[in-house]
């Protein structure tokens, strides 16, 4: 059986900066788009004081201030030189490695014995070598070592690793993932998806394929295949963005003041170079 693994950095530009800053493990760090515009980066900690992706400064500073929350300018040539480290160390541990964005890479793992110690011990020498923790996903679908590398994240108990090996464990991953989660399927249809009662990936392996085909396009369908433990998406073709967006309404009547626009512009520029950079179409 062939096995990928996808290993995520945690909070990467916070954990960039921790790096450097020791002081701040186990406190709520954040770090700015260009020109402080906005909260592009959280850690743990700062998360659970419900601090949201792409909160604007202004709007959060008095916050941050209250609860010690130390706050950091972007520094990317910090977060590049980081990537650079731990791609390198990870490239020890397989004879394949990808690199999918600044802080997420495939390894093939296809033939490795006792891939669960094999899988801790990469999270380990990655934290230890590099101080960025990593999250580590493992399965036989890269739509599923996506997965399973957020379970890992999520579930101290796991050390970082999630081993999706089995029918039983897929099924069991597959009934608490939300449909929206699932990379490939995206939010932008989970309102309709929610409408023919799939809320769950589960659900969604239930239909039939020309049912998927029909509504999801072929895209669709590789992720229903990839779902059902049928590798179906080659690293090569792993989906590159042709367009990036930010867009958000603004509650009430809008605005009307030319300053609250040019700030909300800015904003949105920031949120959408950041993903540029994260996808590697930029620096
Ligand atoms: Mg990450």
């Amino acid at each position: 059986m062939e096995l990928f693994g996808l290993v995520d950095c945690n909070n990467f530009y916070c954990s960039c900066e921790r790096v450097f800053h020791p002081d701040l493990i186990g406190k709520p760090v954040v770090v700015l788009s260009n020109n402080d515009g906005c909260v592009i980066a959280r850690s743990n900690e700062a998360k659970a004081l419900g601090l949201k992706m792409g909160d604007p400064f202004y709007q959060v500073k008095d916050m941050l201030e209250k609860n010690n929350v130390a706050v950091f300018s972007s520094n990317y040539n910090l977060y590049g030189d980081m990537s650079k480290r731990v791609m390198s160390l990870l490239s020890r541990y397989t004879p394949k490695l990808t690199q999918y964005s600044i802080d997420e890479a495939f390894l093939d793992l296809t033939g490795i014995d006792n891939l669960q110690e094999y899988g801790k011990e990469i999270v380990r020498k990655v934290g230890k070598g590099t101080g960025i923790p990593v999250s580590l996903g493992i399965a036989p679908t890269k739509t599923l070592a996506k997965m399973a590398s957020k379970y890992a994240k999520k579930y101290k108990g796991y050390e970082g690793v999630c081993l999706i090996d089995t029918d039983e464990k897929r099924e069991k991953a597959l009934k608490l993932f939300e449909v929206g989660d699932v990379w490939g399927i995206g939010h932008r249809n989970t309102k309709k998806l929610e409408y023919y009662g799939i809320k769950t990936a589960w659900n969604l392996t239930q239909k039939s394929a020309s049912w998927v085909q029909k509504e999801l396009s072929i895209t669709g369908l590789r992720t229903w295949k990839e779902l059902q433990g049928e590798s179906c998406i080659s690293i090569e073709e792993l989906p590159h963005k042709k367009s990036i967006c930010t867009s958000r309404s603004f509650p009430g009547v809008g605005l009307d003041k030319l300053q609250d626009l040019e700030e909300a512009v800015a904003n949105f520029a920031a949120s959408c170079s950041r993903k540029l950079r994260d996808d590697h179409i930029a620096w």
